[in-house]
């Protein structure tokens, strides 16, 4: 009997992974707004966003948009709200959804998908960021003390979006509703993928197109397109999809109507170009509240170790090589992508010659024709140890993300056992007196493993 029991047992746990894969339940977080109180300042904040952007009325293009838009919106996942989707003549690639419905597709991010399926896949993800009330469970969490004083419901009269300005939570540079952390991402992930399955769409699609932002991204450097700043890489997309297809039904999944989708990017190159295009309706913000902490923290990986400031977090795009360390406000947004203001870049890439001095010239000959406004700042440049290997620093200026202003870059290269390395650090010229006690410590906590 004993051993029977035994037995029972192995089976148990033989089968048990099979019975353990269950969807996961994806409700909203914490929330001191209520869902009218989300399409409330939807619609106050969606009026904001339309008297900014240039907002397209070509029928054909808006009844597209909106036909894949409302097809997914129907299904239960979606939730209660009045969605509503406008497309926003702005050759960057972005669309974004706000609380309680209105969702915003730019031109250049309809130009950017390669099938209806990739296109669908954005739309279900902004509608699932919506659903599970991302953006004002964010202001929540971050303005919690400040809204159980102001939110009592007096409120509900009008001017929601008023009071948000006021905590510093509204449409602003580093809006608490439309940045989204990367638990948020996972989810509207998870949630896009339902949505798409029963609508018919292959959800891996969705994955994949923004897997390609990121891979372009990487390819092109310092910018990153508004899309990826607003909602950054929770890692293995594709891999995370892929997982939550298996736990549904099979179906069969279509890419869409592609001769369709092109039909539409047609129509959107022979747009009239509007004179408000291309605004971006956030301003730059304030750099001080991007300084780096005191407190550090650890990076290890890839033979790489270095401290850097607690507040900052790493920004990794994809399976690239480089990886951006800076908070959240030190990324600013600018004419439609957003660019690193305050942080560093730190990366390994192929170095162009043996010679340390040969190859920096290379690369900073390489830096320098990419941007513009880059110039000498007359300091000599200046050699060094780093981790035991020969470095050089040499220091540039150019124009700031943040309007305005000058920046200074500190850019170091050292020789690395896999080509150069380079370290570029990044800050207003009027903020590096803060910088620089954060900077000199992240240079000197470089380790390479050998
Ligand atoms: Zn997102």
């Amino acid at each position: 009997m004993r051993r029977l029991g035994i037995i029972a047992c192995f089976l148990v746990l033989a089968t048990g992974p099979a019975y353990a894969q269950k969807q996961r339940v994806l409700k909203p977080g914490w929330n001191l707004f209520s869902p009218q109180q989300d399409v409330q300042l939807g619609k106050e904040a969606a009026a904001e966003v339309e008297k900014q952007v240039a907002i397209v009325d070509n029928r054909e293009l808006t009844d597209y948009i909106g036909g894949i838009g409302k097809k997914l919106a129907s299904q239960p996942e979606a939730g209660q709200f009045p969605y509503s989707f406008k497309v926003v003549y702005d050759k960057s690639i972005n669309a974004f959804a706000l609380p309680g419905g209105p969702a915003f597709v730019h031109t250049g991010l309809i130009s950017a998908a390669e099938n209806e399926a990739q296109m669908a896949g954005v739309l279900a993800h902004e509608i699932s960021h919506v659903a599970l009330r991302h953006g004002t469970s964010q202001v929540t969490k971050a303005q919690a003390v400040q809204l159980m004083f102001g939110l009592g419901g007096s409120l509900l009269g009008g001017g929601l979006l008023g009071q948000l300005a006021q905590l510093g939570a509204g449409l602003g540079a580093n809006s608490l509703l439309l940045k989204f952390s990367r638990n948020a991402e996972s989810e509207a992930d998870l949630l896009g993928t339902r949505i798409m399955a029963k609508s018919g769409y292959d959800p891996v699609e969705m994955a994949r197109f923004f897997e390609k932002l990121e891979a372009e991204e990487k390819s092109s450097g310092r910018s990153i397109p508004q899309f990826l700043s607003d909602h950054p890489s929770p890692g293995n997309r594709v891999k995370a999809v892929e997982a939550e297809i298996k736990l549904m039904p099979a179906r069969e999944y279509s890419k869409g109507d592609t001769a369709r989708l092109q039909r539409e990017q047609g129509i959107v190159k022979s747009l009239p170009v509007p004179k408000k295009a291309n605004t971006d309706f956030r301003n730059a913000g304030n750099p001080a509240t991007a300084r780096p902490s005191a407190q550090t923290k650890q990076y290890r990986s890839g033979g790489l170790a270095f401290s850097y400031p607690a507040n900052w977090e790493i920004i990794q795009q994809g399976q690239s090589n480089e990886i951006t360390v800076a908070s959240r406000e030190g990324i600013v947004q600018s004419n439609g992508s957003a660019e690193i203001g305050y942080g560093a870049i730190i990366g390994v890439r192929q170095a162009s010659n043996s010679d340390l001095e040969q190859s920096t010239k290379d690369y900073l000959n390489q830096i320098l024709q990419n941007n513009k406004t880059m110039q000498q700042s007359g300091q000599r440049q200046r050699s060094f140890q780093l981790s035991g290997a020969p470095a050089l620093l040499n220091v540039f200026y150019s124009q700031s993300s943040y309007q305005g202003q000058r920046e200074v870059d500190a850019i170091i290269t050292a020789r690395h056992p896999q080509g150069l390395f380079y370290m570029i650090l990044i800050s207003p010229e009027a903020e590096y007196s803060h910088a620089q006690g954060a900077f000199d410590q992240m240079i000197q906590s470089v380790q390479f493993a050998r």
